[in-house]
């Protein structure tokens, strides 16, 4: 942030250099512009000026002066979100980039938990424990090269191990909270004075859960304490086809409910997989739907005999074994997995959570409007696949991808179908954002918003945190 200097501008720049020093506050906007989009297409306004603090102690008096100043103060973690999450709704805000507070606290073997600063990114965090020995439960999202631990239990991603471990949030035990009016909490058994921190549930009502998913808009996540895990050395992969998607997704459902699969993926139609895995069904006309599945066991017979199961579920279902390709593929790719699909156009996400017996319902909605747009003829792809999240619901991550800015228009309009398919079909959306905000508020009873906004009354008196989220864009 030293070769762009700031404009100085901002009516908060000379409190704020006084907190975190010169080299890491500025509102130049050659430095601002990079602040301004996330992974996906949407927009909002400018931050006013981006600082990137260091310790808890700068948080801390950033919030303050933000709280006393009543200035917007928006946390962002990697700005690898696609919902446009972090994006400010108002002019002139504090951003905050946590990209400096990255380090691992403490691996506390005893009780088997990491504590991390919020961001720290998910690819260095699990490299880091690899060497230790340890695993998390839940990897990181798709994009954790990009994604940091506070980002993503701030939008309840889910990715890599959601299959046996659940989303993110199902990882956490404990957080550190920097609040509006500037004291730090520490939840889960981090409510006693020294404790250490190795349960959520304790003595208390689970006020881990209030921060979780919070879109920025409760407080600043400066520390979170994760599930680990011992490493498993036994790896066992197994690609399965099938005829009908009805048939793959019963399977895809008797494996998830047991809980056999670290990772289970599944490619909703033909076209999916030829977007994802070129060539690879070229040989089997009549497979439709697949799924690839990955077990992970510190024991080499329990690895191998959970594939075999699944294996038999599958065959039991009507499936064809596919050998191994795309499961190691999907697996070793870790993080670098999704990228070369921007080859294919930019794309259009309606990532969200669904009961696996609800796939099949929303794939006929979206093919037909695939067909309805003529998408192929177009050149805009798809790809239509769930990740298994937890026992018996997955995300269904449905993609289509806009070749150049001319079909961006036509991808945009059958998107905007998609979204509405999405949820009147059953679906909830695991984050909002700019991308389900309107749709999710449209959808919400009155209670539950109203429960909402008396917590953020309560706690954010002067809304300074992410005003306007949960609240409508206008
Ligand atoms: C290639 C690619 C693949 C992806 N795959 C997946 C996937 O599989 N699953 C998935 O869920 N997502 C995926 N994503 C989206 C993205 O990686 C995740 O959503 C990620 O979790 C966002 O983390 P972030 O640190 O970038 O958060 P940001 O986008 O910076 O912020 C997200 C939200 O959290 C808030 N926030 C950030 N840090 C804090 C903090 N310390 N305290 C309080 N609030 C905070 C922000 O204000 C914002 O509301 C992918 C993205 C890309 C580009």
């Amino acid at each position: 942030m030293t070769i762009v200097k700031a404009s100085k501008k901002h009516p908060l720049y000379e409190e704020l250099a006084a907190i975190a020093g010169e080299d890491r506050v500025n509102d130049n906007q050659v430095i601002i512009s990079s602040y301004t989009q996330d992974a996906c297409h949407l927009t909002a306004e400018r931050p006013g000026i981006i600082v990137l603090p260091d310790t808890v102690e700068e948080v801390q008096a950033i919030v303050k002066l933000c709280n006393r100043t009543k200035t917007p103060l928006i946390p962002a973690g990697g700005r690898n979100g696609i919902c446009g999450a972090y994006l400010p709704r108002v002019k002139g805000s504090v951003m905050l980039d946590m990209a400096n507070m990255d380090k691992i606290v403490i691996i506390d073997e005893d009780v088997m938990t990491v504590t991390v600063e919020a961001g720290l990114r998910w690819a260095e965090l699990i490299h880091r424990l690899d060497e230790k020995g340890y695993k998390l439960g839940f990897r990181g999202p798709y994009g954790g090269n990009a994604g940091t631990v506070g980002g993503s239990t701030s939008i309840n991603s889910i990715g890599y191990g959601a299959s046996k471990y659940g989303p993110s949030t199902e990882g956490v035990v404990s957080l550190e909270v920097i609040l509006a009016n500037g004291n730090i909490i520490k939840t889960g058994t981090g409510w006693k004075e020294g404790a250490r921190l190795f349960a959520r549930y304790s003595s208390f009502h689970d006020l881990t859960g209030v921060f979780l998913g919070d879109h920025g808009t409760l407080g600043v996540k400066t520390k979170v304490t994760l599930k680990i895990y011992p490493k498993a050395e036994f790896i066992t992969y197994g690609d399965f086809g099938f005829r009908t998607l009805e048939d793959a997704c019963a399977a895809f459902l008797e494996v998830q409910k047991r809980g056999l699969a670290e990772e289970l993926n599944l490619l909703c139609d033909r076209q999916s997989t030829d977007t994802f895995f070129p060539g690879f069904l070229d040989r089997h006309h009549e497979i439709n739907a697949m799924f690839a599945a990955i077990a992970q066991e510190t024991d080499d017979q329990l690895a191998n005999r959970k594939m075999e199961i699944i294996r038999e579920i599958a065959l039991e279902h009507g499936g064809k074994d596919l050998g191994n390709f795309a499961s190691q593929m999907h697996w070793s790719e870790m993080f670098n997995l999704v990228q070369p699909l921007y080859n294919n156009g930019f794309w259009l996400n309606t990532c969200h959570l669904r009961p696996i017996t609800l796939v099949p319902e929303l794939m006929k909605r979206d093919l037909e409007i695939f067909k309805k747009h003529k998408l192929l003829k177009n050149g805009i792809k798809w790809i239509a696949s769930c990740l298994g999240a937890d026992r018996a619901f997955a995300t269904g991550w449905v993609t289509i991808f806009a070749p150049d800015k001319n079909k961006m228009e036509l991808a945009l309009k059958a998107w905007n179908e998609m979204l509405d398919a999405t949820i009147d079909s059953g679906g909830c959306p695991y984050w909002s954002g700019l991308l389900w905000e309107n749709r999710v508020l449209k959808t919400v009873s009155k209670p539950f918003l109203d429960t909402y906004k008396e917590i953020k009354n309560a706690l954010d008196p002067n809304n300074i945190f992410s005003p306007h989220v949960f609240e409508g864009v206008n």
